[in-house]
């Protein structure tokens, strides 16, 4: 093991759950935009607040959820894991059940819906490892929008199958040549082209992060993860959990899963970040240990830079997770502690996929697997009697080939 190996309870000073009125969790977030977004994001936010407050609304994406979705996905207790790990009891969110995989999903049936309301006829999305722009794909042809996805051209070319994918259901994919050709610079020309078209046209950001309200409504649409397992816990436990574990790369899946507990102080909340191959510059997406307060893509937080504040290259196994900012509120709860975060490395994921796979015959995704790892560690410390419920935020099929590739297997 490497890194912090200790797992220390997050001491809690002041809840808040909302952003201010300029969309501020504390100094974190904003709306750091040019002026032509600003007017974009504003009728956005209206919009959201009025269809979060319709019941017309929620019924529809409570249809759509179950229906299309797969809702609500199970709350499984993982027996073998934790006869295997020996401490407390495992639950896992099955996340990786939904269409598509992962929980992704949540947030692009929201927004297609909430951009049906608004009149728009167009999605774009940018997306990195192509999850996003797939679970985009797939609203746009459910609600016959027209869509393009910007994808950084490295990862067009490492992620070919996804672009594939959204081509069969009709969605252009846009390489992106700039910069680093990645998902940052994806992000970059989504904003662009939206600042261009926003009359006709919504963004769908695939994560707690970027402008106000983003952070805001992502989490909100994502939060039906916690507002489940919450119910399950007690329908299966009669209590709540011990403490509840995420895997970061945003901070979509892990305030989903966490937001409906904030205010239990008896559950503990573990957030796990990419520690890649180490904590050196570039070798990791560790941004809350080795991070500084920055603004990136809209909004304030902590964010992976050098002394000069140039952004700094990072890397992770599990591409999800591979990325040099993280979500506002999720800087908000780290700072007040309410939140607790630590990173898992490479070689610990891959232990713990293998492990996950073995024992309950579950392939999760790499990203996952980060969460798995800590909540073994966290598991084991925690002892028997306690219960421990980790987000299984999507599968691994997608992952498959990487492994091989990490494991020297070659098909002929
Ligand atoms: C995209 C992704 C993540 C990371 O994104 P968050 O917004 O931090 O949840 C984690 N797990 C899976 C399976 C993903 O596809």
């Amino acid at each position: 093991m490497r890194g912090n190996d200790k797992v220390d309870a997050p001491v809690f000073r002041r809840p808040s759950s909302l952003p201010d009125k300029r969309g501020y969790f504390g100094e974190f977030g904003g709306r750091y935009v040019s002026e032509s977004l600003i007017e974009a994001l504003y009728e956005l936010e209206t919009a959201f607040r009025l269809a979060w407050k319709d019941k017309s609304f929620h019924r529809e994406m409570e249809e759509v959820y179950r229906d299309y979705v797969g809702r609500p996905t199970p709350l499984y207790c993982a027996t073998a894991l934790s006869d295997k790990v020996g401490g407390a009891r495992i639950y896992l969110k099955r996340e990786d059940l939904n269409h598509t995989g992962a929980h992704k999903i949540n947030n692009t049936v929201g927004q297609a819906l909430l951009a049906r309301r608004m009149g728009k006829k167009r999605l774009i999305a940018e997306t990195g490892a192509g999850q996003h722009g797939v679970a985009t794909a797939t609203v746009a042809a459910r609600y016959g929008f027209e869509c393009d996805v910007y994808m950084g051209s490295e990862d067009v070319r490492r992620q070919s199958l996804n672009v594939f994918r959204m081509n069969l259901l009709g969605t252009t994919v846009r390489p992106v040549d700039q910069g680093t050709r990645t998902l940052k610079d994806a992000i970059s020309e989504a904003l662009r082209d939206w600042s261009q078209s926003v009359m006709t046209t919504h963004y769908v950001l695939g994560t707690a992060f970027g402008p106000h309200p983003f952070p805001l409504m992502v989490r909100s649409f994502q939060s039906v993860i916690g507002r489940e397992a919450r119910k399950q816990i007690l329908a299966k436990e009669g209590r709540l959990p011990d403490a509840l574990v995420a895997c970061v790369g945003g901070g979509s899946n892990a305030m989903g899963l966490f937001y409906p507990f904030l205010s239990d102080l008896d559950c503990a909340l573990y957030g796990v970040e990419a520690g890649g191959r180490s904590l050196n510059p570039g070798e990791h997406a560790a941004r809350f240990q080795t991070g500084k307060v920055g603004v990136l893509q809209g909004s304030r937080t902590y964010v992976l830079q050098d002394r000069d504040g140039q952004i700094e290259k990072t890397h992770s196994v599990s591409a999800g997770l591979d990325y040099s900012a993280v979500g506002p509120e999720l800087a908000y709860y780290h700072d007040t502690g309410r939140i607790a975060f630590s990173s898992v490395g490479d070689e610990e994921a891959m232990e713990a996929f293998e492990m996950l796979c073995r024992s309950e015959g579950i392939l999760p995704a790499l990203e996952s697997a980060h969460a798995i790892a800590w909540t073994i560690r966290l598991a084991r410390q925690l002892g028997p009697s306690r219960v421990v419920v980790a987000n299984l935020s999507g599968r691994g099929d997608k992952d498959v080939m990487e492994v091989a590739r990490i494991k020297g297997v070659t098909f002929s």
